[in-house]
């Protein structure tokens, strides 16, 4: 075989699970569920058709609008535009961050359980990572977390919320996780549902604590989850310096983003209406979600996202076959300390009620 870098080698590629039609065919099912990636059922605002009608008009050309797209987020945000960088994805962000700062041998704290690539991609630049568990009633364990910052360290790398657990680290902890960081440490909050978070007044504003510190910050946003445009994979960064974006500059793939995820993500910043409402629904949703998982019995982890972290009587694997058997697809956590936790995202009312009747259905059978 052909040797690859041993960093590589030690790894697994990254497992996202069957899609819809994959189960349709394994499991002989004519409708499916999908409450496994987090997406939003409501899908796009309108204006995002509009804004991706003349598209054809459009391909031939190499993409053009990653400067008016930036430009609209930065004056969205009271940002500088030459702050901010696109990602085909947010993912490919998490990605080109240890491609331009992390060496061999650095130091990088995130958590655990955590959103894979968090890991993977400072591993995979021979990143030595340090995860910090959540605690037994799955919040961020803050004193351990300062425990594992306070020592030489490239990188801290969490998102807020946290996926999978849905867990958020409030204002004062924040601030406090931060100032025990070594002053030249690079920090990551990744805020893929902050759009769900903020309906909370607790949910802090990470960019303007991170401004009112020295050390280098970013933060990354995706169009994937409240904006809907997950299939066209398209996110930012928002840094704490030119320089930042200019280092991400090098590692950035030319032309990463497409024309038509520009297109559309420009059309969905104009469509904060429906946003906000689908974000509001999803919220309401996921706290009547809650209240039946609970009278299952099952024990559910606090979120502010736009998904539920819950402890399954059998190992998660396990429940997740039995569910996928009848449709529904939810993500059954693998990492080791995890293996009777699943992630169930929000649907539309219709999608988490057939996925609670059919949970409660393979509940008695295994019982
Ligand atoms: N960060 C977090 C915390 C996520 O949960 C996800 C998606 N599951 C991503 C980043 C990646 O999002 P995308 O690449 O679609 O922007």
């Amino acid at each position: 075989p052909l040797a690859c870098r041993p960093e590589i080698a030690r790894l697994p590629p990254y497992n996202a699970g069957l899609g819809t039609d994959a189960v349709k065919a394994r499991y002989g099912v004519a409708s499916v569920v999908k409450l496994g990636s987090n997406e939003n059922p409501y899908g796009p605002p309108p204006s995002v058709r509009d804004a991706l009608s003349d598209l054809v008009s459009h391909v031939a050309l190499y993409p053009e609008a990653d400067r008016p797209l930036r430009s609209l987020i930065a004056g969205g945000l009271g940002e500088a535009e030459s702050r901010i960088v696109l990602g085909n994805g947010s993912e490919q962000i998490i990605r080109m961050i240890p491609e331009a700062y992390v060496s061999p041998g650095d130091r990088i704290v995130t958590v655990i359980p955590s959103f894979g690539l968090h890991i993977l991609d400072a591993e995979a630049m021979g990143g030595l990572v340090e995860a910090v568990p959540v605690t037994d009633s799955c919040e961020f364990d803050l004193p351990a977390m300062i425990e594992a910052v306070s020592k030489p360290l490239r990188m801290l790398i969490f998102s807020n919320p946290s996926n999978p657990v849905g867990c958020t680290m409030g204002e004062s902890d924040l601030r406090a996780l931060i100032a025990a960081c070594p002053p030249d440490c690079l920090i990551v909050v990744d805020e893929a549902y902050r759009e769900y978070a903020e309906l909370d007044p607790s949910y802090p504003q990470a960019r303007e604590i991170l401004r009112a510190q020295s050390r280098p910050w970013i933060v990354l946003r995706t169009f994937s989850k409240a904006y809907g445009l997950a299939g066209l994979r398209i996110g930012y960064a928002v840094t704490s310096s030119d320089e930042i974006a200019r280092t991400l500059g090098v590692v950035r793939d030319p032309f990463n983003t497409n024309i038509a995820a520009q297109l559309a993500a420009i059309g969905a910043l104009k469509g904060a209406d429906h946003v906000r409402r689908s974000v509001e629904r999803t919220a309401l949703d996921r706290e009547f979600l809650r209240a039946e998982l609970e009278t299952l019995g099952l024990e559910v982890a606090p979120s502010l996202g736009n998904f539920l972290f819950f402890r399954s009587p059998v190992p998660s694997g396990e429940l997740a076959e039995l569910l996928l058997r009848q449709g529904v697809i939810v993500k059954p956590w693998k990492e080791s300390g995890y293996t009777d936790r699943v992630r169930v995202s929000i649907g539309l009312p219709e999608e988490n009620a057939r996925f609670l009747a059919v949970l409660s259905n393979v509940l008695k059978t295994v019982a």
